[in-house]
């Protein structure tokens, strides 16, 4: 593999986030008249989409409780919506079904959208959810729902379709997108820039800016820049909680089960919206096995051959293997119970589909930070890093606004995502939802 001696700019990682920087950064320099395309190279050690990006459920959605996260995530909503073919988007809507503890997260939320102008609706009351589901799907079944937050905007992306779709976007406008070259270490230059990386391949030096898009290898950059394995932590309340892992890994589990695709539509026949149910209503198998009686959640879309989905992630315990991405053999036995009989729990139709459950090539591991969400910051004074948390392949727009950093611009919206608020205080606040990324 040929690699340039010098670049200006140097992306690690051909994910969503590397590409979306990389194709972003080519118009911004194209539009100041200060370069193109050709000033940027991306690097990654396979391929394009061979990280979390190309696993990704790819569901795209605004349901946070987190103001920055909220506002961000309309940014990316736009990219989304800017090319929807190129980035194989759905837009058929997100709907986020709670129990009683989310009602007040779930309020929060929605009249959040509300101030800034993201298209979705509340519905509250167990009654008014049933009906409202049962609308759409009229064998909605679910108990236990008292809180419904419809976004008409969001859907979900497929996958590797969206990478290439980026890929493709970064090729024409002539960035050099370099598949098979591992990066291994950096070598600083005076003022604790980096001068040049090292690579597999030979080095590059750096003219302007590195950036790093890792994905589930941030701890990898992160050991790689010398950064210490815990941080001390500063809550909101001022106490100061000490060593506190700055990566924790998490396996998300997903599968897929095989019926005609076709049968998950709504009412009228129309594509159905991503859903996401939480509720803490006993979950039985169809045989009448009480799986659980806590909160419990599923999500599922529609994909092209399946009905694909996930539930909780599981924190790994001990050391994570990465390569190769994704280790599939660390689902959990009784997640495919878990999925069927949630399913079977929402909607009539998925009644007695546990023997089309297929463990797919899908679920993987994520780095989760110290606080679970992302850092979008400049690590030395010209490598700037997107460790997005596993939030991230719904952040498409996260690359747009790097890209404006990079050309010396303000990106408020990335403010709140710096590395400084673990010292400060300044976390973003937390949610009732089950999961790590809500
Ligand atoms: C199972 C699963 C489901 C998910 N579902 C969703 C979802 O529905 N919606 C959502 O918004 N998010 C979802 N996520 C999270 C999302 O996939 C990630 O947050 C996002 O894809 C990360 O993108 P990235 O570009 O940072 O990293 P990645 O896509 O992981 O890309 C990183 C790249 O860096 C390369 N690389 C690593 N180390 C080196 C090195 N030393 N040298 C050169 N290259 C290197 C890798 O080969 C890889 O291609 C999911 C994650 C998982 C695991």
């Amino acid at each position: 593999m040929e690699i340039p001696s010098r670049s200006p700019y140097v992306v690690v990682g051909a994910g969503i986030h590397g590409l979306s920087t990389a194709y972003h950064l080519a118009q911004e320099l194209a539009a100041r008249g200060l370069g193109s395309g050709a000033d940027v190279v991306v690097l990654d050690k396979a391929g394009p989409g061979a990280g979390a990006s190309g696993i990704a459920c790819g569901v795209v959605r605004n349901n946070y409780f987190q103001p920055a996260m909220s506002e961000l995530m309309q940014a990316c909503v736009e990219v989304w919506e800017s090319d929807p073919v190129a980035y194989a988007y759905n837009p058929v809507g997100y709907i986020a079904l709670g129990a009683s503890v989310q009602e007040a997260d779930l309020t929060a939320t929605y009249e959040r959208q509300e101030r800034i102008g993201y298209d979705s609706e509340l519905i509250l009351g167990e009654a008014e959810v049933d009906a409202h589901m049962k609308a759409l799907f009229p064998d909605w079944r679910a108990q236990g729902v008292t809180a419904c937050l419809h976004e008409h905007q969001g859907g979900f992306a497929f996958n590797m379709d969206s990478v290439h779709g980026l890929y493709g976007k970064c090729r024409e406008a002539g960035v050099s997108v370099l598949s098979g070259v591992e990066v291994t270490g950096f070598v600083d230059g005076a003022d604790g820039s980096i001068a040049t990386v090292e690579t597999s391949e030979g080095r590059v030096e750096v003219g302007e800016q590195v950036v790093v898009a890792p994905g589930p290898w941030a701890r990898d950059f992160w050991a790689m820049l010398g950064l210490p394995d815990t941080i001390d932590v500063r809550t909101p309340s001022g106490e100061v909680v000490r060593d506190r892992p700055m990566w924790t890994y998490w396996n998300l589990q997903e599968g897929e089960v095989q019926v005609d695709p076709l049968t998950f539509a709504t009412a009228d026949g129309g594509a159905p919206p991503v859903i996401h149910l939480d509720t803490n209503a006993p979950l039985h198998t169809d045989d009448g096995e009480l799986l659980t009686d806590e909160l419990w959640g599923i999500y599922f879309k529609r994909d092209r051959h399946s009905v694909q989905g996930g539930a909780s992630p599981l924190v790994v315990d001990g050391d994570v293997e990465l390569d190769p991405y994704p280790q599939t053999t660390d689902v959990d036995p009784a997640f495919p119970d878990l999925f069927c009989a949630a399913l079977s729990h929402a909607m009539a139709r998925f009644e007695g589909c546990r023997p089309l459950y297929k463990q797919a090539r899908s679920g993987g591991v994520g780095a989760f930070t110290a606080d679970n969400f992302p850092v979008f910051d400049h690590l030395r004074p010209n490598l700037y890093a997107i460790l997005d948390s596993n939030h991230g392949y719904k952040m498409i727009g996260v690359g747009r606004e790097v890209a404006k950093v990079l050309v010396g611009e303000h990106a408020p919206l990335l403010y709140p995502f710096r590395l400084e608020r673990f010292e400060t205080g300044d976390l973003h606040p937390v949610s009732s939802s089950p999961y790590p990324w809500s």
